[in-house]
């Protein structure tokens, strides 16, 4: 079988605001063979850049576009194909939307194994150690700090939706700490004392004192972890309040890139959980390396994953083939861009979510949402 060629489809809602929602814009990418299977994958990243990424010309050795390093190529060689996009994106790739744009193009090569050998992808990375994994919502702080019957709202509605774990993050959250205070004791007030988990995404707004400063203000309330407390550069200040912190788990990687970004994260920072995203990290090829290394040092590896309902199905075959994996990201925002590009998206049931046992990924493209929402 040979890759005859790649397709971005960059999607926008049209609404957009300069917020930490990343269910406004998707980038699916669709990778098409001479077998007349074409695999599906998505790269979380800016959408017209990653489709510039795709379409780049040859102007250097190491800075190629991915149509141009991949067409021909059999698509079963992902780790040869991997190596070969890594190397020949070096000039502008390493970190970053390059990196991201080769995780959709990975996810896809996976999705188009899995449907020639008609066996769904936890097959073929291994195998199932769980069908059903638990999810924890994730939902937004409101803009405003100040706004408590917001969280008190969003709690209400994940604890009524069967969830026994929920993580805030990002908005106005951290800037004050009277108002952070405010609003994690809402939080906890509203999910009870006992029973409900909270985790709070910092959205990289402290520096490690600060972290330090806050964690100890919050901890009656007691998260269960802490996100992104500093900028994902900032691997010294990661260890320091790691270190400070003993009593909650200090985690992160959604920003973070390939095995050599995740080695730093966890020994240098030393990270308690880490937090890799298939759609930007790396595809299942460089995930299931980092989620190995993690391994080695007993770290939990629990994928970041705020998309459309693709990355969903590829973090849940993630989970289910990984060993040191648990906790699937479920992202509780309404967009259609969350809900509307898959016509099966993967639901919350009985208090689990089920992997998908369909070959490949899974999926099933809605091509009305895309037509709908393309730009
Ligand atoms: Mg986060």
């Amino acid at each position: 079988m040979r890759i005859t060629d790649v397709e971005a489809i960059p999607l926008y809602l049209g609404t957009e605001k300069a917020i930490a929602d990343g269910t406004q814009d998707a980038l699916i990418i669709k990778v098409y063979t001479d077998e007349n299977i074409i695999g599906i994958g998505e790269a979380d990243t800016s959408p017209h850049v990653g489709k510039a990424i795709i379409d780049a010309p040859v102007s250097g050795d190491k800075c190629q576009g991915i149509r141009n390093i991949i067409v021909g190529e059999d698509p079963f060689d992902v780790e040869v194909i991997w190596e070969k996009m890594y190397y020949k994106t070096y000039k502008f790739g390493r970190k970053g939307a390059a990196i991201n744009v080769m995780s959709g193009i990975d996810i896809a090569l996976w999705d188009i194994i899995g449907k020639k050998l008609n066996q769904p992808i936890y097959k073929l990375l291994g195998g199932a150690f769980r069908k059903e994994v638990v999810p924890y919502a994730s939902v937004l702080f409101p803009q405003d700090p100040g706004d408590i019957n917001d969280v008190k709202e969003k709690a209400n509605k994940c604890i009524n939706a069967g969830f026994r774990s929920i993580k805030f993050g990002w908005g106005g959250f951290g800037d004050l700490e009277e108002k952070d205070y405010a609003l994690i004791e809402a939080i906890r007030d509203e999910a009870g004392n006992d029973e409900v988990r909270l985790m709070i995404d910092v959205g990289m707004k402290w520096d490690a004192k600060t972290a330090i400063q806050r964690a100890g203000i919050l901890k009656e309330f007691r998260p269960y972890w802490f996100e992104e407390p500093v900028i994902a550069d900032d691997l010294h200040g990661y260890s320091e309040i790691s270190a400070a912190v003993n009593w909650s788990n200090i985690v992160g990687g959604e920003q973070e890139y390939t095995r050599y970004g995740f080695k730093d994260l966890m020994d240098i920072g030393r990270v308690d959980m880490i937090q890799p995203d298939l759609a930007r990290a790396g595809g299942f090829t460089e995930c299931r390396k980092v989620a190995a290394m993690a391994h080695t040092r007993n770290i939990p590896c629990i994928p970041h994953g705020w998309s459309t309902d693709i990355l969903v199905k590829a973090n849940l075959h993630f989970i289910a083939a990984t060993r040191n994996a648990y906790f699937l990201e479920y992202c509780m925002m309404d967009s259609p861009l969350r809900w509307e590009v898959t016509i099966n998206p993967s639901q919350l049931e009985d208090g689990v979510v089920k992997v998908p046992e369909e070959p490949g990924l899974g999926v099933h493209l809605n091509e009305e949402t895309l037509r709908k929402y393309s730009g």
